[in-house]
């Protein structure tokens, strides 16, 4: 990948100096221009990696009225707590309603910003730097690649235009995010441009076997009991899918109660499901709320899991997706099931 050559992987020349402009034409420092970065609901590794590095890249160019934010309770993943950057968040009703300049990261579609949606329409300007195929363009300069493994790639080549270094706070941040996102450099997104990143994320001195300790292989004891409970009442379905079968589980809040868990020690719990031979669709369903549910969707190839979730009113990509689903784990999974023949690939 050569960030500054051609309409790379998705993103016209036009959008990406759109972007350089909208960033270029604000002005730095303590009376300067305001920028408001949000990044979706529930934030992974992706979505915050991508913001605070990024925002640690706007530090540099002098901005300093910058805020990082994101919807729903302010409360930050043990693994992320650690990010650097960290100190530019802020809980959601402190974001800036006045901002000169709205970007937005890993958010592919406005249901994903909650109640921060209201800043969009006042803003001057929108940028929002995504990868999900299923991407509704709700920014004004959008910058979505879904050919790109993680959304710290897009900030990484929108970075690089704007002529910011990599450092070693920015590279753990798009280290974080795009170790998140490709599951440990094993997806099929993981391409010779990505490991060309990750390189050059590695060369500013972070450690990568710290880093991925703590956030892939750090969780508390009862976390490991909790998800020996859920994966125990998993069930295998041979017939769905045409024939391709289907996998699946869920947890609900009192799961999470009775071991004293937070939420994100499930987040990975949909990897050890996924892994089940008999099975190309693997569904975990997560209790949200009470008759709220958060659905994580997984295929092997031969269903598009991104229209399954689309259908119920979520998104993400052919491979992994998800949707907020409503009612019994059981409504949810044979709401699920019924789809899967009509997006069969
Ligand atoms: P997850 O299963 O939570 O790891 O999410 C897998 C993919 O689906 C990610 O790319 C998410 O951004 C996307 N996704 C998950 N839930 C939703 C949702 N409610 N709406 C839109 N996209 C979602
Ligand atoms: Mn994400
Ligand atoms: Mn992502």
């Amino acid at each position: 990948m050569t960030p500054a050559s051609g309409s790379a992987g998705g993103v016209t020349d036009a959008q990406w100096s759109a972007a350089v402009e909208a960033v270029r034409g604000l002005t730095p420092g303590d009376d300067g221009d305001k920028i408001q970065l949000i990044c979706h609901v529930n934030p992974d590794g992706d979505a915050l990696g991508s913001m605070l590095g990024f925002a640690l890249g706007l530090r540099r160019l002098g901005f300093t009225r910058l805020r990082a934010t994101f919807p729903g309770p302010f409360e930050l993943p043990e693994p992320y707590q650690t990010l650097p950057g960290r100190d530019l968040l802020v809980p959601d009703e402190q974001a800036f309603s006045d901002a000169d300049l709205v970007m937005t990261f890993d958010v592919a579609a406005e249901s994903r910003l909650g109640a921060l949606v209201e800043l969009l329409p006042p803003a001057p300007c929108v940028v929002a730097l995504d990868h999900h195929a299923s991407n509704t363009g709700f920014g004004r300069v959008n910058l979505v690649d879904p050919g790109a493994a993680a959304t710290s790639v897009v900030a990484d080549g929108l970075l690089s235009r704007l002529g910011v270094a990599l450092d070693r706070e920015i590279a753990e941040c798009f280290y974080v995010a795009l170790s998140t996102d490709t599951g440990s450099f094993k997806f099929d997104l993981t391409t010779p441009a990505v490991h060309e990143l990750a390189a050059r994320l590695i060369e500013t001195g972070i450690s990568p076997g710290a880093i991925s300790r703590r956030i892939f292989d750090t969780r508390p004891f009862g976390a490991m009991k909790l998800v020996g409970e859920v994966l125990g009442r998993a069930a295998l379905d041979p017939t769905a899918a045409g024939g391709r079968g289907m996998v699946w589980t869920y947890a609900t809040l009192a799961d999470l109660e009775r071991h004293g868990q937070r939420p994100y020690v499930l987040d990975t719990l949909i990897d050890p499901v996924r892994s089940v031979a008999e099975a190309d669709v693997a569904v975990v369903v997560k209790e949200l709320a009470a008759g709220e549910w958060a659905v994580s969707l997984r295929s092997k190839g031969a269903v598009d899991v991104s229209r399954v979730a689309v259908a119920f009113g979520g998104g993400g990509h052919r491979l992994a997706a998800g949707f907020t689903g409503y009612g019994t784990p059981g409504d949810v999974v044979v709401a699920v099931r019924d789809q899967l023949e009509s997006c069969l690939i």
